[in-house]
């Protein structure tokens, strides 16, 4: 009897070490799987809930997974896609144009004065905006840019410095310098931009074959439709800006957006003046704010 019972210990004891070396063998694959994938799905970049962060092999630039106030941006620069074989050209998208959406949009940024005063309006006002920035601010004013994209504004590139006679040389000469605005603002953030502004505008500046090169690029230039004229020489006070935006916007745009055109670098103080108004008009008229994305339909 006390024989037997011995034996049934033993018994007992076995199976229970047997389903624990299973077990602990068990976890060990779990784990040993579970760092495989990640060494598989390491890339740079850090994820978060305030911008979408393109893949390697862009299988999360599908249409449901940009919002229409959030910033699209890439762990990437062109450079390290061309040398790992990582697509550069963006897949095809529809553009957004289910609501009625104002993008404001900043140029020639960031400088360290009015460019902070238009960020603490966009605070207040509870509003997201786009920066299109200068290689050589961000260089002067790094803690600007870090500013813009961390309270969820987009940032895209403008350029290392606005000179059109290297910008409009032809093709490649505009492409390296946004490669290299595209560097600065990677180097200061951590991601890079799809969206650009030409300076001035593309009419008139860009030949035929620049599309089809910033195109392959996966670059998505953006004019505007609606300006504050604030660089024009006529200087216009905020009561003008406010004004011009008030009566523009009223009028019909093509697919339900109005893509306004304003600066934030030195001398625009009439423009930080008139933005409140600006947000408050474009509120009573029905239009929500939203940042450029890739899926941001043309002005025009
Ligand atoms: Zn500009």
């Amino acid at each position: 009897m006390v024989k037997r019972k011995g034996f049934a210990n033993f018994i007992g004891v076995l199976a229970v070490l047997l389903i624990l070396s299973g077990a602990a063998g068990a976890i060990w694959q779990v784990k040993l799987r579970t760092a495989q994938l990640a060494e598989q799905e390491k890339e740079p970049g850090v994820e978060s809930s305030a911008y979408t962060l393109a893949k390697g092999d862009y299988s999360n630039l599908t249409y449901d997974n940009i919002h229409v106030d959030r910033p699209v941006y890439d762990r990437y620069t062109l450079k390290q896609r061309l040398e790992k074989g990582l697509p550069t050209m963006l897949p095809a998208l529809p553009h957004y144009t289910a609501e009625k959406v104002a993008y404001l949009t900043f140029d020639d940024g960031p400088d360290d004065v009015n460019t902070p005063a238009v960020l603490d309006v966009l605070k207040a006002k509870g509003v997201h905006a786009t920066f299109y920035v200068l290689g050589c601010m961000v260089e002067k004013n790094p803690a600007v840019l870090k500013r813009i994209f961390a309270e969820g504004h987009a940032i895209g590139n403008h350029s290392y410095d606005h000179d059109y006679d290297i910008l409009y040389k032809d093709k490649d000469s505009f492409v390296a310098e946004m490669e290299q605005t595209d560097d600065i603002i990677m180097q200061t953030i951590g991601v890079r931009p799809f969206i650009i502004r030409a300076p001035g505008g593309t009419v008139g500046m860009f030949a035929a074959d620049y599309y089809e090169k910033l195109n392959l690029l996966g670059y998505v230039e953006h004019d505007w439709n609606i300006l504050t004229e604030d660089a024009t020489a006529k200087k216009p006070s905020a009561e003008q800006q406010i004004c011009y935006i008030d009566r523009r916007a009223a009028g019909h745009h093509k697919d339900n957006m109005a893509l306004i055109l304003m600066h934030c670098n030195g001398g625009k103080e009439e423009t930080v003046r008139a933005l409140p108004g600006i947000i408050d008009n474009l509120r009573a008229k029905g239009y929500r704010f939203g940042v450029v994305t890739p899926i941001t339909p043309q002005p025009w």
